[in-house]
């Protein structure tokens, strides 16, 4: 009897360690998307993650009157958090790698435009022109956590704040077996699912959101994250305007790109990269990849056509496309 109550004891404790055990999982809004998380092992660290980003949401929300990135703007001087001070020296580096292409000071034109206020429209060019003194990350003066703007400059944590946040989350679900985050356009992967089996994402179609138009399938902890002109857009007179500014003219990009989706160990650098890329055009991102060795991308056009860096390309299954190379 003994031996046969052992044996089942080692039985299903072999069965609940590589069984295809179910995720716990949750679906919260939060930074203004919808987002799903699910973690399998440790599952207090759910609700750990989803704390984590209320916490980071609160600070980094341009419009909620008592957020610390609204303060600062508003005052021109403040304090920082430790997230608030690691999100912005991050962001600061990665605008001078992208050479501007990504800028966390472009608010003044993304308010312009009304992206982040009731009603959007498109602003005069003299409206335009008389905000390009305040944009450039030369008007952000930070000293340890204490951070100074020029006057009339303002942060945008919105082209990279979920990439901090996955990136957070990512860090805090280090000791669960595995986790999924998908928070809106940013998904996180973290660790191995039980099964062993790959994490499949898709890439969805600029065309027709809800589907895939390509699928990657890779083992352990990845950002992957896109960034399109379809996500967010209002029209005038006929004609759509989204919501990536470049940062040199204040207007909505317009090139070849519907989409980028950067894959990187660093979620942060994901998102605002995947921001960055989508401004550069595919040309001049696909040089900037060749100058750069931490990221993947895969380009989706506005023809439907895809193009993906040597590296993307071994992820990618399910669709046609050009190899980008070194
Ligand atoms: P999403 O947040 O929809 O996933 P992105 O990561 O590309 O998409 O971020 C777009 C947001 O970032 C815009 O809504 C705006 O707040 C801000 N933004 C727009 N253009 C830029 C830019 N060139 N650099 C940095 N932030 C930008
Ligand atoms: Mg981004």
């Amino acid at each position: 009897m003994k031996k046969i109550a052992v044996l089942l004891l080692l039985l299903s404790i072999f069965l609940t360690s590589c069984g295809n055990v179910a995720p716990k999982k949750t679906e919260i809004f939060a930074m203004d998307t919808f987002m799903q998380l699910q973690v399998w092992g440790d599952e207090t660290l759910l609700s750990e993650a989803t704390a984590r980003i209320y916490e980071l949401e609160s600070a980094f929300s341009v419009t909620r009157e008592n957020s610390e990135l609204f303060l600062l703007n508003q005052k021109g001087r403040g304090a920082l958090s430790a997230h608030g001070t690691s999100l912005l020296s991050q962001a600061i580096v990665l605008s001078e790698r992208s050479e501007g292409a990504f800028d966390p000071t472009v608010y003044p034109f993304v308010r312009a435009w009304g992206f982040t206020e009731q009603t959007q429209g498109v602003p005069s060019s003299k409206t335009l022109d008389a905000l390009f003194p305040f944009v450039g990350t030369e008007h952000v003066h930070a000293n340890e956590n204490t951070v100074t703007l020029d006057e009339g400059t303002m942060l945008d944590f919105g082209g990279i704040a979920k990439g901090y946040a996955a990136q957070s989350c990512a860090e805090l679900l280090q000791d669960a077996q595995a986790a999924l985050l998908v928070l809106g356009g940013n998904i996180q992967t973290v660790g191995t699912k039980p099964d062993g089996s790959d994490w499949n994402i898709g890439i969805a179609d600029p065309k027709n959101s809800s589907q895939a138009i390509a699928k990657l399938r890779f083992q352990g902890s990845m950002a992957v994250v896109t960034s399109g002109g379809y996500e967010r857009f209002f029209e005038e007179n006929g004609k759509q305007y989204h919501h990536i500014l470049d940062p040199k003219t204040g207007y909505p990009v317009q090139n070849e790109l519907a989409s980028v989706t950067v894959l990187a160990q660093n979620g942060v650098l994901a998102d605002a990269f995947s921001t960055a890329l989508f401004v550069m055009g595919l040309e001049k991102a696909s040089e900037f990849w060749r100058a750069s060795d931490d990221f993947e991308v895969v380009f989706i056009l506005n023809d439907g056509s895809i193009f993906a860096t040597e590296g993307a390309a071994s992820l990618l299954y399910d669709c046609e496309f050009t190899v980008i190379e070194r």
